[in-house]
């Protein structure tokens, strides 16, 4: 694709997956899983969610959470995702949970923090943000699985303040019964 021509699918030599390799130039494209950072905003024990403006899962709750840019660190790209989707500045911000995606290919950093001033507003990618208790959270309209097991794992763990981060495989599709495989504390 640099140089144009078309890609076909081989296992180029000391390689033991299929790749793109142009028939032009050669050239490999390599695609790897993609980084996902996010954040779990807390406010006087309300959650901060947002409802989605865009597909997927258009009209869904979702922690603010979205692609790392380059030359961004995780931390940075949780902030910035905060303040893209809900126009809110985040305090204290620490990786609370890694999460892998393996049937998209992607791997999710949720970092918590706290929702400075408790202030928040929607903006383009965001119909509606909202502060929530436990029960208030709108479980059956939450966006992602991996949105589910960050809520849940969190309601969990709330009253342990120790600075674990945790980790789990997320197998199930949006929608779907949750299937999570948590990994050892
Ligand atoms: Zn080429």
């Amino acid at each position: 694709m640099l140089c144009g021509q078309p890609v076909v699918l081989q296992i180029p030599e000391g390689d033991n997956r299929q790749r793109k390799v142009c028939t032009g130039c050669d050239h490999i494209h390599y695609e790897n899983p993609k980084n996902v950072v996010g954040c779990l905003l807390e406010w006087r024990g309300k959650v901060l969610l947002c409802k989605r403006a865009i597909e997927p899962q258009l009209g869904y709750w979702t922690l603010p959470a979205g692609f790392m840019e380059n030359e961004e660190s995780t931390l940075e790209g949780a902030a910035r995702e905060a303040y893209e989707e809900a126009t809110a500045q985040c305090d204290d911000l620490r990786l609370f949970a890694v999460y892998n995606l393996p049937r998209i290919s992607q791997v999710y950093l949720m970092f918590y923090g706290r929702l400075r001033d408790g202030f928040a507003e929607a903006n383009e990618e965001t119909l509606e943000v909202g502060l929530f208790d436990e029960s208030e959270i709108p479980w059956d309209e939450l966006a992602f699985p991996v949105v589910t097991e960050t809520l849940t794992r969190f309601y969990e763990m709330r009253d342990q303040r120790d600075r674990r981060v945790y980790s789990a495989d997320i197998l199930s599709k949006p929608g779907a019964a949750m299937d999570v495989v948590r990994h050892p504390d």
